[in-house]
């Protein structure tokens, strides 16, 4: 029988793209295109909602960018204000209940909102507002912003949000929607990204586009301007652009795995290139865990430039030794009973004639539960490497993300209960070595503290979540986090 199989790539998962365009009368394709270009923060469903100055109008279904937004359905998007979502899920989590944006009809008007992050008060706040008589439509965190949004005294909208986000902890990036004005706002600690762009119009006027990532720009010829700030509400209209600080900003936690995996190296997130935050890596990588090898290895894709910056400050040739299968997607078709399990082998395959023989540096961005990686080691072998040196661009991943990632628990973490001697062991390699926490962090250029490494250290910047640590899993035996080169025993 034929099955549908989800094929894991054994990462952390961001959970979500936001878009928000205004001012141009084709604001649905606008939006269309940055899904387009944010479409590797989510490959499960998407969403947009337009309007025409009157009515919101809204297409949400299951799958990728490209499949759901056909130029029929575009046709029934009008108006010249926008935003679009797109969404990773888990596997019991697919309803098309949960894709956004939300759309609402509520004591304040049609309202629509879309929400790359996570609420880590969300359950508390869900619990309260049930008891009191509001009936939730989804499992989504977002619906709560939506209720306290209705609840609130305040005689604007702006206003309104203000007070449910000040409600609310954790990490949002947040685009809203109303007839007419276009909001985006960002968390007092800045978890995830969001910036702003311009660009003409076709009428002459400046059209304004907010998306997660800077990558969904450059495919509209929009101009940066900046980040939507921690703890700022962008209102766009008819009058312009107004910045409201809806909240006192607090100590910053941008989200590292946006420099080290999450984001496109060909974006700018947080004030940085993300491409160069992981040469640095590798770069840093080298230095710390130096080999001696013939060849630097990526594990692609997400592997490319750190090993371009390894391969460059140590001066061991940089060989593409793996190649992707670009054209796999994350589900496909078993053809049958009798040749199954490809597993990793789908996705990639070892150029013989380039690791036979060779001292191959391996470099990747991470490991989780050490499946992958293992048969990819297992792969470099059997294609002829004399040696296996794994290494890895960031440090052991040790807990769980509650800001909008999806990780698998703290158990299934492979470097939540091993050392890095045990998990070179388990992923059969000669070395292994994780950069530092320090590297990492002056790799990415943090000299004021100002990102979230919470995966890495087990210490979370927001109360509700070390409550749930506390009471919840406990931490378990924790890796050594320093720049420490494991070799395989004999
Ligand atoms: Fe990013 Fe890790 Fe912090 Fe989550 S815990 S926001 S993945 S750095």
């Amino acid at each position: 029988m034929r099955t549908r199989q989800v094929i894991s790539d054994d990462h952390f998962h961001d959970y979500c793209g936001v878009v928000g365009v205004y001012g141009h009368e084709e604001a649905a394709n606008l939006a269309y295109l940055g899904l387009y270009a944010l479409q590797h923060r989510g490959q499960e469903s998407a969403g947009i909602v337009s309007t025409d100055g009157n009515d919101l109008y809204a297409h949400r279904a299951m799958g990728e960018v490209e499949e759901i937004f056909k130029p029929d359905v575009l046709n029934k998007l009008p108006g010249s204000a926008s935003i679009g979502h797109t969404r990773y899920s888990t596997a019991g989590d697919k309803a098309l209940l949960n894709a956004q944006p939300i759309l609402i009809d509520c004591n304040k008007g049609k309202i629509s909102i879309g929400h790359n992050g996570n609420l880590t008060n969300a359950a508390e706040w869900r619990r309260k507002l049930e008891h009191k008589g509001s009936i939730f439509q989804t499992n989504s965190d977002t619906e709560v912003v939506v209720h306290l949004l209705a609840k609130s005294a305040a005689r604007n909208l702006s206003g309104a949000l203000g007070d449910a986000l000040n409600q609310c902890e954790g990490a949002y990036s947040l685009v809203v929607l109303t007839p007419d004005e276009l909001y985006a706002a960002r968390d007092p600690r800045g978890f995830r990204p969001l910036n702003l762009a311009k660009f003409s119009a076709p009428n002459g006027q400046t059209a304004w586009i907010v998306a997660s990532e800077t990558c969904a720009f450059d495919l509209l010829n929009a101009q940066y301007v900046r980040e939507i700030e921690p703890g700022e509400m962008l209102r766009i209209s008819k009058s312009g652009l107004e910045s409201i600080r809806f909240a006192p900003e607090k100590p910053h936690q941008f989200c590292i795995f946006e420099h080290v995996y999450f984001a496109r190296p060909d974006s700018t997130i947080f004030g940085r290139s993300v491409n160069d935050s992981r040469e640095a890596l590798g770069r840093q990588l080298a230095r710390e865990h130096p080999v001696d090898a013939d060849l630097v290895v990526p594990v692609p894709d997400s592997g490319v430039p750190a090993a371009v910056g390894y391969a460059m400050e140590s001066g061991v040739p940089f060989r593409m030794g793996l190649i992707r299968n670009h054209y796999i997607g994350r589900t496909f078709i078993e053809p049958s009973q009798a040749i199954r399990n490809f597993g990793v082998k789908l996705k990639l395959n070892p150029v013989r004639g380039l690791m036979e023989g060779q001292r191959v540096v391996l470099v990747d961005d991470s490991i989780v539960r050490g499946t992958t990686s293992r048969k990819i080691v297992r792969m470099v072998r059997e294609a002829g490497a004399k040696e296996v040196h794994v290494r890895i661009s960031c440090p052991p991943t040790i807990s769980p993300c509650y800001y909008g990632v999806d990780t698998p628990t703290r158990e299934e973490l492979i470097a939540s209960s091993n050392t890095p001697g045990e998990i070179c062991r388990f992923l059969g390699a000669d070395s292994l070595g994780y950069l530092s926490l320090e590297g990492l962090r002056k790799s990415v250029n943090d000299t004021r503290g100002d990102f979230c490494t919470s995966c890495y250290t087990g210490n979370y910047p927001t109360d509700l979540v070390q409550l749930e640590v506390r009471d919840g899993a406990g931490y378990g035996k924790l890796a050594d986090t320093a720049a420490v080169t494991v070799e395989r025993e004999a």
